[in-house]
C-alpha cells in the first residue's frame, strides 16, 4: 500500500507549521501557494497580503516566535520585512520551502470517490488536478475584507485596510477611519503624519494596552500560571488605568464589556495624537451622503477619504460549506481545527487570540500530525479520538471570558485554555492522558448547534 499523502494550503505561518509538524511525524506534503514564496500575509509583495509599509508585530517577539526556531534579531517588535526573512529563514532551515508549489493558487476541493479529496489548482504549468488523502486548509484568516453595509452613498474614495499599504495614499486627505482595530489604530497614526485631517468613528469603546509596562513588552507580563478571569480583568484593568488612563477623556465611548472580552488594542500612540489634537474621535455612522458622512450623535462630516477599519471575514471559497461545518459567521469544528464528521480536512490558523503566537499555530499542527500518525500506526486510537470528540462535551476554549458577540470574535480563543486543550487532545491521541486536570477532550455542556453537527 503507497504512503498517506496530504496537501497544505498556504505556506504563511499557519502553512509553514503544518508542514514542519508533519515532515517531522515522517508525513509526506505537498503544499501549494499562491504567491511567490512563504511567509504568508508577512510578504507585503504577496498579492493577498494585507500588511502595510508601517507595519510591526503587535504581539512581543519572544512570545510570537516559533520555540524551535528562535528570531536572531533582539528587537521586541520587528517589522514585517524582518519577519518576511525570519519565515524564509525558517522554512529553508527544515527544507519547507521545497515541500511548496508557488505561484499555485488552490481553486477546488472535492471528495474522491474513495473518500480522500481531489486538489484543483492553477498554477504556471496550468491547472493540475491530485487526489490525497487529507488536506490541510491554512489559507490565512485576514484576507477577505468585511465590507458593512451603510445607507447612502459616499463619492469620495472609499477604500478598506486590506488595500491600504503606505500613507502616501492619504497625503493631503481628509480622512475618516471607520473602525479601531489594530489596524485601524496603526493607520490613524500613520494618517496624522500625512492626512490634511483625520477622524475616526467607533462604534463602542476600547481597551488600550500599551506596548510596554514596567519596562518591559506587556505581553511578556503574568506568563506563568495565567490568572483567573474575573481576576485578570480586576489587577489588569487597573494597571492600565494607571498607565493609559481614562480612554473616555479622548471621546471614546466607554466600553460596554470587560477588559478582554474583546481584542484589546496594543496602541498608546493614538491616545497621545488624541492628545494633541491630532485627531478626533466621531461617533458610529448613520449615512453617507455624497462627500458627507453624517454620524448617529447628529453630527456630521466632510471627507475625501473613508477607510474602512472593518476587520476580515472567514473565507474558503475552493471548499464546500458543509464540508467545514459553517455554522453562522465561521466553520464548528473541534478545536478549531477537525469538522466533526472527521473528513479528511484539518484547519490551521482559524484562531484569533490574544497572544497566540505561532508557537499556539504550531501546537494546532503538531496535534494534526498526532492524529495522522495514530491514523496511520494506531487506528484504534484515531477512531477512540473520534468517538470521543463525538461523544463528550468539547473543551471549553474561553477561559471564562465573555466574548462580544461579533463575527470576528466567532473564532475566538483564551490562549491559555486553547493551548491546555489542544495538548490535552494530543495526549489523548498518544494514548497518555495528561498529567494536569484529569481527562483529555472535556469540560462544560455542548451548544445545541454542536450537538446537531457531531
Ligand atoms: C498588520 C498585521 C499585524 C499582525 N500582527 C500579529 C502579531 O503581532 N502576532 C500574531 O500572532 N499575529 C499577527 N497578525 C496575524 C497574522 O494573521 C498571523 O501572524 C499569521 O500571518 C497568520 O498566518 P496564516 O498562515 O494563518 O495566514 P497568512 O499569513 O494569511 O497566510 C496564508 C497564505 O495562504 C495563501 N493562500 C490563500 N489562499 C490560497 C489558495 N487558494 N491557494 C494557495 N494558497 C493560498 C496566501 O497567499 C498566504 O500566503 C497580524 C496581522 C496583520 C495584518
Amino acid at each position: 500500500m503507497s504512503e498517506p499523502r496530504y496537501a497544505i494550503i498556504g505556506a504563511g505561518p499557519s502553512g509553514l507549521s503544518a508542514a514542519r509538524a508533519l515532515q517531522r511525524a515522517g508525513i509526506e506534503v505537498c503544499g501549494y501557494e499562491t504567491s511567490r514564496g512563504v511567509g504568508g500575509l508577512w510578504d507585503i509583495e504577496n498579492p493577498r497580503s494585507t500588511m502595510y509599509e508601517s507595519a510591526h508585530l503587535i504581539s512581543s517577539r519572544t512570545t510570537t516566535e516559533f520555540t524551535e526556531f528562535p528570531m536572531e534579531s533582539t528587537v521586541d517588535y520587528p517589522g514585517h520585512r524582518a519577519l518576511l526573512r525570519y519565515f524564509r529563514d525558517f522554512a529553508d532551515r527544515f527544507g519547507l520551502t521545497e515541500l511548496f508549489r508557488f505561484n499555485t493558487r488552490v481553486t477546488a476541493l472535492t471528495r474522491a470517490d474513495d473518500g480522500g479529496w481531489m486538489l484543483r489548482a492553477d498554477g504556471p504549468d496550468g491547472s493540475v488536478e491530485e487526489r490525497y488523502d487529507g488536506v490541510i486548509l491554512a489559507n490565512g484568516t485576514l484576507a477577505e475584507p468585511n465590507i458593512p453595509a451603510f445607507r447612502g452613498d459616499f463619492t469620495g474614495e472609499l477604500l478598506h485596510t486590506s488595500a491600504y499599504k503606505q500613507p502616501s495614499q492619504l497625503a493631503g486627505k481628509r480622512v475618516l477611519i471607520i473602525g479601531a482595530g489594530n489596524s485601524g489604530c496603526d493607520i490613524a497614526v500613520d494618517a496624522v503624519h500625512h492626512a490634511a485631517s483625520v477622524e475616526m468613528s467607533v462604534r463602542r469603546g476600547y481597551y488600550f494596552v500599551p506596548r510596554y509596562l514596567f519596562g518591559r513588552p506587556s505581553d511578556t507580563l503574568n506568563q506563568g500560571r495565567p490568572l483567573p478571569a474575573r481576576i485578570k480583568q480586576f489587577v489588569d484593568r487597573r494597571v492600565l488605568r494607571a498607565f493609559t488612563g481614562d480612554p473616555v477623556r479622548f471621546g471614546f465611548p466607554k466600553p460596554d464589556y470587560r477588559l478582554y472580552e474583546s481584542h484589546p488594542i496594543v496602541n498608546t500612540l493614538i491616545l497621545n495624537h488624541l492628545g494633541q489634537g491630532d485627531l478626533a474621535i466621531r461617533a458610529d455612522v448613520d449615512r453617507f451622503d455624497g462627500r458627507t458622512v453624517h454620524f448617529r450623535d447628529g453630527s456630521r462630516g466632510e471627507y475625501d477619504l473613508v477607510l474602512l477599519a472593518t476587520g476580515y471575514t472567514l473565507d474558503y471559497p475552493f471548499v464546500a460549506r458543509e464540508a467545514l461545518n459553517w455554522t453562522g459567521w465561521s466553520p464548528k469544528l473541534f478545536l478549531n481545527v477537525f469538522p466533526p464528521s472527521f473528513n479528511g480536512l484539518y484547519v490551521m490558523g482559524m484562531i484569533e487570540a490574544s497572544g497566540i503566537g505561532w508557537q499556539g499555530r504550531y501546537e494546532q499542527a503538531e496535534l494534526i500530525a498526532e492524529y495522522l500518525t495514530a491514523l496511520r500506526d494506531r487506528p484504534e486510537s484515531a477512531a477512540d479520538f473520534r468517538r470521543r470528540v463525538a461523544d463528550e462535551p468539547w473543551p471549553d476554549l474561553t477561559g471564562g471570558y465573555r466574548y462580544l458577540g461579533l463575527e470576528r470574535m466567532s473564532y475566538y480563543v483564551n490562549k491559555d485554555a486553547y493551548r491546555r486543550a489542544v495538548r490535552a487532545a494530543a495526549a489523548v491521541l498518544r494514548g497518555a492522558e495528561p498529567q494536569t486536570g484529569g481527562r483529555g477532550i472535556r469540560p462544560r455542556r455542548r451548544t445545541a448547534s454542536q450537538k446537531a453537527s457531531a
